[in-house]
């Protein structure tokens, strides 16, 4: 069929005049081909379907092929919170029954204990009467002694219940293990390797490095595994603000929050303001946990169970917050075992 100058003509053979257009493309066809254009979009859909089922089959297969480390996995974590509900409870009821035992020896037991007293008086007496062993003052003395003994017994015994409120109960909470956090800055005279999972100090002792992560913390709460698989001396685990520039002694960094080994070297906003620090030793494990929610950092040695915590300045440490290590001899090794950030959040 012969077009007109003007006529759209079919855009799949060319030749003949484009009756219909598609909507979809917005291409005109001839009759034959409008037929041709509708059945390649059926068979388009049709590829979709078939690999949306390939999809279903492999999601059933690896869901069912995984179930099993699920289960496994959620059945030991369960086993870790029933252990932390339990050794709780046990301690609030420890501390329960240690102030019940405290207030009944302050008031029910008084008086035995009076009664007792009274009972050695009694027979130191009767021991200088038979002897006639005893002067003056020490008549003097057992004349005291009961007079003491008399006020003690008359007056209201002054006790009360206190609450300390320092922490009995450690937090317990759950990581979603999502964001993986890798070490990926340096002033230099650092090595990476595996992807960024582990830093070491390149040459020679003495020659302090700034390390960060790669990640940028603003919110939530964040807890970074670590492994440290060689250690010589000084490591300062802590965040810094990304803001501060590199420095190679960075834990003067002004926004700096972190710690050394040993006693005082804890760095608040880049200054030594001494206390607790870390006591990690080669091949321990040690929870950083980023607190961004309440401003704080807190780190766990898992091997010592000793935990640090420390405030952070969101003024002098503004977000976002980054990993930060301060590593200085060789041998000198940390790996970044797994991060995340914590969903759910169980606590006392
Ligand atoms: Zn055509
Ligand atoms: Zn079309």
């Amino acid at each position: 069929m012969a077009t007109g100058v003007n006529e759209p003509v079919c855009a799949s053979c060319n030749s003949e005049r484009g009756a219909f257009q598609c909507r979809g493309c917005s291409k005109v066809f001839c009759f034959q081909h409008t037929t041709n254009h509708h059945q390649s979009i059926i068979q388009e859909l049709d590829a979709i379907e078939h690999s949306r089922n390939l999809l279903q089959s492999t999601l059933q297969q690896t869901m069912a092929e995984s179930s099993a480390n699920v289960k496994a996995l959620h059945d030991e974590l369960t086993k870790k919170i029933d252990m932390w509900e339990e050794k709780s409870v046990e301690k609030i009821r420890q501390a329960a029954a240690d102030a019940r035992n405290d207030l009944f020896q302050l008031t029910i037991n008084r008086g035995i204990k009076i009664q007792s007293k009274l009972e050695d008086l009694t027979q130191q007496i009767q021991h200088a009467r038979q002897k006639s062993n005893f002067l003056e003052t020490d008549v003097h003395e057992w004349s005291k002694k009961l007079e003491d003994l008399k006020e003690q017994l008359t007056k209201v015994p002054l006790v009360t219940v206190c609450e300390d409120y320092t922490k009995l109960i450690s937090k317990i909470s759950v990581s979603g293990l999502h964001k993986s956090e890798i070490f990926g800055l340096s002033t230099g005279n650092a090595g990476f390797e595996d992807n960024g999972k582990v830093v070491y100090v390149k040459n020679g002792n003495d020659i302090y490095t700034e390390v960060r992560g790669q990640c940028e913390y603003f919110s939530g709460v964040h807890t970074i595994f670590l492994h440290v698989e060689e250690y010589a001396h000084w490591i300062l685990f802590g965040i810094i603000s990304k803001s501060t520039p590199l420095q190679i002694h960075s834990y003067a960094s002004s926004s700096c929050y972190g710690w050394y080994n040993g006693v005082d070297f804890v760095y608040a906003a880049g200054v030594c303001i001494g206390g607790q620090g870390i006591d990690v030793i080669a091949n321990d494990r040690v929870q950083l946990t980023i607190d961004c929610d309440n401003r704080l950092i807190r780190l766990v040695n898992e091997r010592s169970g000793r935990a640090l915590e420390l405030a952070v300045d969101i003024e002098k440490c503004p977000f976002p917050w980054q990993l930060h290590l301060n590593l200085n001899a060789q041998p000198t090794r940390v790996r970044i075992i797994s991060s995340g950030e914590e969903h759910k959040t169980l606590s006392c």
